[in-house]
């Protein structure tokens, strides 16, 4: 049956799966949503003996119904192949009773691979179905991992152009040299002067400028998005949840039925997001539960029922979740109002206006299967060494954050339910900061010593996506105050005016 999406803010247009990818945000600046989540048709038993390429096509196919069988499935073939290092695409790794489930084995050893690989065959087959002819440029903010993943699933891909944003002084060093040292002609990579949320409201609002997009229709362009707002990311995420589970019941882990808990280390919220859709598709999830670090405006949000986003903002050693404004969770508000646009567009509005809003105690009580926690710098650092010190399985910054939370979730509750850990970055990319938690002696080395070292302690080769970076040249030295976003975009595609 087909499913169409409207924006959460305004109920009234609805447009196909690919027109919403190709459109990336609705035109009210709201996110595209289906009109009803789809249920699982294939049970569990059947997932448990299906390869990754197969179970993508089983979830993807209830939500994409304009592709046909076809598309979809080159889509999925031309996305995880040899790029990924492990055949299982996402493995799962146990330590101390978790199920680690690697999102990071993608050509950029982050988890925004997971979705970035094949974001770029979802919107070319969507640009080919709707008669597009102009180039699509993706326009992407980035606090580190979207924006090398991107670039890498857009690099060379004809018709599309790609321009990524990240905060000039707020993502690793390793994350930096990954993005600067982008090959492509239709790669562009500026830093700004502002953090990750200046970047993402600058990016927005070149998407909603009437003007902007009248300039480019007129030079050839239209603006589309590789954010975790466009639909096409999210829609890739539900599978690994489906995935993860069909494994643990393959290995007996479980028994089918079972309720499994999942723990996300949370940001922009279109991870977490899509474990929630991946429920509301029949996965038994019991408790979704969303890790922050220090900036934690969602660990008060599940708490309180109030989102504010009036607070300073912390950077800390898991840049990826350094956000105060998590966009995604506009899409759970919507569902949670009962899939009220109106209801949605008046508190996101208030989020513009004054930075908070208070959701009704009726919505509160759709939360009841969320929890939120949080650790601060100094217990993400403990929970490497720790897991580290116990186990040997060396673990991200981000990964800890979640590893933290689960650990005092159980603490608190007793709760023994067999728990899936998302572990979204791999300790290879945010080195430094792994590296000293295990031990403050490393901090006197140099980054790529680190690597090294991190390879011998942790027994893992040292991925392609280091080793690749190591002698680099750097291509893109492009630095911006945020006012002049709009302008790099033109001084790129050449637009005068
Ligand atoms: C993007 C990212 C996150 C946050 O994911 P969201 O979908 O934005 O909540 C967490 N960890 C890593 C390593 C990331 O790159």
């Amino acid at each position: 049956m087909e499913i169409l999406y409207s924006s959460t803010r305004n109920a009234s247009e609805k447009v196909t799966a690919s027109q919403a990818i190709l459109k990336g945000l609705a035109d009210d600046g709201g996110l595209f949503v289906p009109e009803r989540i789809p249920t699982l048709d294939v049970s569990f038993k059947e997932l448990a003996d299906m390869t990754y390429q197969q179970t993508a096509y089983e979830v993807m196919k209830l939500l994409l119904t304009d592709f046909t069988e076809e598309e979809l499935k080159t889509c999925i073939e031309r996305a995880y192949d040899s790029k990924f290092d492990v055949e299982e695409i996402a493995p799962l790794v146990e330590a101390q009773g978790a199920y680690y489930l690697e999102l990071f084995h993608g050509s950029t050893i982050a988890f925004k691979d997971m979705a970035l690989s094949i974001l770029p065959h979802l919107l070319i087959t969507s640009a080919r179905k709707n008669q597009v002819k102009n180039d699509i440029v993706i326009l992407t903010a980035t606090s580190g991992d979207t924006g090398k993943a991107a670039l890498a699933g857009f690099a060379d891909v004809k018709g599309t152009k790609i321009v990524v944003f990240y905060p000039k002084h707020g993502v690793s060093p390793i994350q930096e040299k990954q993005m600067v040292t982008q090959k492509g002609d239709n790669t562009y990579v500026v830093g700004i002067e502002g953090n990750f949320d200046q970047a993402q409201t600058g990016v927005k609002q070149m998407f909603n400028d009437k003007e902007f997009a009248k300039l480019m229709d007129e030079n050839g362009y239209q603006f589309s998005s590789a954010n975790s707002i466009n639909i096409g990311r999210l829609v890739p995420q539900i599978v690994y949840y489906v995935y993860a589970y069909a494994k643990l019941l393959k290995n007996g882990e479980i028994a089918e039925g079972d309720k499994i808990n999942v723990v996300v280390p949370t940001g922009n919220f279109g991870n977490i997001l899509a474990a929630y859709y991946a429920k509301n598709m029949g996965l038994p999830i019991q408790k979704l539960i969303c890790a922050s670090n220090e900036n934690k405006v969602l660990f008060d949000f599940f708490n309180t029922g109030k989102y504010d986003k009036n607070r300073e903002f912390i950077l800390t050693s898991s840049p990826s979740m350094d956000i105060l404004i998590s966009s995604n969770l506009e899409r759970l508000i919507y569902h949670i109002a009962g899939n009220d646009a109106d209801k949605n567009a008046a508190l996101m509005k208030a989020l513009n206006t004054t930075g908070v809003y208070e959701i009704t105690p009726d919505m509160r009580e759709k939360l009841a299967d969320f929890e939120g926690g949080y650790t601060s710098e100094e217990d993400t650092a403990k929970t490497i060494k720790d897991l580290y010190d116990a186990t040997g399985y060396v673990i991200d910054t981000h990964t800890a954050v979640a590893a933290g939370v689960y650990n005092q979730y159980k603490e608190k509750t007793g709760d023994t339910t067999k728990t899936v850990i998302a572990s979204t970055a791999s300790p290879f990319k945010f080195t430094r900061s792994v590296m000293n938690a295990i031990d403050k002696k490393y901090d006197a080395m140099g980054d790529f010593e680190l690597v090294d070292e991190l390879s011998k302690i942790g027994n893992v080769a040292v991925p392609n996506a280091i080793e690749e970076i190591r002698t680099a040249p750097v291509l893109h030295d492009h630095v911006c105050e945020v006012e002049e976003m709009p302008q790099m975009v033109k001084d790129f595609l050449q637009i005068k005016k």
